[in-house]
């Protein structure tokens, strides 16, 4: 027999998590306005809001902890990561900021002004947001089958060339000053990008002279889809799948919260130095000198170590198939699901599991809540209330996908758990059809509204 894949660790230390009544789960969400991320974490059972930041540091991370170097400048955290960006992900300069938004800001403040056009496929939401408050847009060329949860495809992240030629020629009178393609793809499912992809992308940036740039908080995922699925790369190793990608960009923004299993942290890296020049005067404007740029020389040790960590076969591969685990169990109880299953959450088709509730509703939202009263699970809305409105027109936007997303943190929960979850789902799939009215919004900030907005029950 094969022998199954197991977590290549065991645990050294563990966190008490509480389980709630139903009776006090009301009270606590009705608190907290019907919004997830107004829950106190004590309220929740098993937490799959985000698996960003969330994840356990290994033993060796915490002891990079204790050697981190607080200098101010030239510390020597900034070296070993700067090390460890240059092994692992090639690039020469690299600017240290606090999160992957902070990244953003920073690289965004050189190359984004007012109505340029920044293709991409689902730009993510900060992402996204970043662009759109420089009074730019965002153009998603995502192929067609990402927006299909039935249609099976190995690369959902894609990007369409016929698509993203069509913005590049049709726009040549507006600035377009970057592709952004985002390794997995967070806002399609945490779906992968083809090797075979990424190459074209950059081949058609050069021809019309535009920088791509990745987004790169899932890179390592994304490597690990790419050695599973794409011929030629079965018997190369993530770490030299992880170079051939990134020779595939010119420039690169990352959110250490994910594959770097950080609990805080981001960086640019780049190839040219005189981006990286123009860069440093945000950096030291937004985040800190360009030696430390928001982290703690303690942060970027743990890091340094966790970019070598997270690119390590058999750590991927428990924390890709624990993913699948999750998926394959609800499949099972026939909760339909975005397939395949993607690389660091599994997504539940909000829309074919509530299929009679109206969109004006907030179905994803209603079905989070719906699960956090059934068991205590934490998941978040993927859908028209992360869309925000429309700029312009300031209607809320509906987008195609109303996705309830299990996100997993690294290296946290077990099986059980995803046992655990999984019935709680099942419990409420199989009660669905007395779930006929959502949620309204009261009160809703103007950009990223779905932190902060406050909703009651219709
Ligand atoms: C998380 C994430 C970001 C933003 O990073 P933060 O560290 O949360 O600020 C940007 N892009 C993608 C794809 C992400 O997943």
């Amino acid at each position: 027999m094969q022998l199954p894949y197991a977590e290549p660790f065991k645990i050294k230390m563990v966190e008490t998590i509480k389980r709630s009544t139903r009776q006090e789960r009301e009270e606590w969400i009705k608190q907290a306005k019907y919004n997830l991320f107004n829950l106190k974490s004590e309220q929740v059972f098993v937490d799959l809001l985000t698996d960003s930041g969330t994840g356990a540091m290994s033993d060796k991370q915490w002891s990079e902890l204790m050697l981190g170097d607080e200098s101010y400048a030239g510390a020597s955290s900034y070296y070993k990561m700067k090390n460890a960006i240059k092994n692992i992900l090639g690039f020469d300069y690299f600017l240290p900021t606090h999160q992957g938004r902070a990244a953003e800001n920073v690289l965004f403040s050189v190359l984004v002004k007012e109505n340029d056009i920044v293709p991409g496929n689902s730009h993510f939401d900060t992402t996204k947001g970043h662009i759109e408050f420089r009074k730019a847009s965002a153009v998603d060329c995502t192929i067609d089958e990402a927006f299909n949860t039935t249609i099976h495809h190995d690369f959902k992240g894609n990007i369409d060339l016929n698509k993203l030629e069509k913005v590049l020629t049709d726009h040549q009178a507006a600035r377009i000053p970057m592709i952004i393609v985002t390794i997995t793809c967070n806002s399609s499912g945490g779906q992968p990008v083809s090797m075979q992809n990424l190459k074209d992308v950059y081949a058609m940036a050069k021809k019309f002279g535009i920088l791509v740039v990745f987004d790169s908080a899932r890179f390592a995922e994304n490597a690990y889809f790419i050695k599973k699925r794409e011929p030629g790369y079965q018997d190369k190793s993530i770490k030299e799948i992880v170079k051939e990608m990134f020779s595939y960009a010119d420039a690169m923004t990352m959110s250490s919260k994910k594959d770097a299993i950080v609990n805080m942290g981001g960086f640019i890296g780049f190839r040219d130095d005189d981006l990286f020049k123009k860069a440093s005067v945000f950096t030291i404007i937004y985040e800190g000198f360009i030696t430390y740029g928001g982290m703690s020389g303690r942060d970027m040790n743990a890091l340094a170590q966790g970019l070598d960590e997270g690119t390590e076969f058999p750590y991927l591969e428990s924390r890709v198939e624990q993913v699948a685990y999750l998926g394959s169990r609800l499949r099972e109880f026939g909760v339909p699901t975005q397939e395949p299953f993607g690389g660091h959450a599994i997504f539940v088709d909000a829309k074919r599991f509530l299929p009679n509730l109206p969109k004006e509703h907030f179905v994803a939202q209603t079905l989070a809540i719906e699960l956090y009263l059934e068991g205590g699970v934490r998941g978040v809305e993927i859908g028209a209330i992360l869309a925000d409105r429309d700029p312009k027109t300031r209607q809320n936007r509906f987008p195609e996908l109303e996705l309830l997303r299990l996100a997993l943190p690294r290296r946290t929960y077990t099986n059980n758990h995803m046992d655990y979850v999984a019935v709680a789902l099942a419990n409420v799939y199989n009660r669905r059809n007395e779930i006929t009215s959502g949620v309204r919004i009261l009160k809703e900030a103007p950009i990223m509204r779905h932190f902060t907005v406050e909703l009651e029950r219709i």
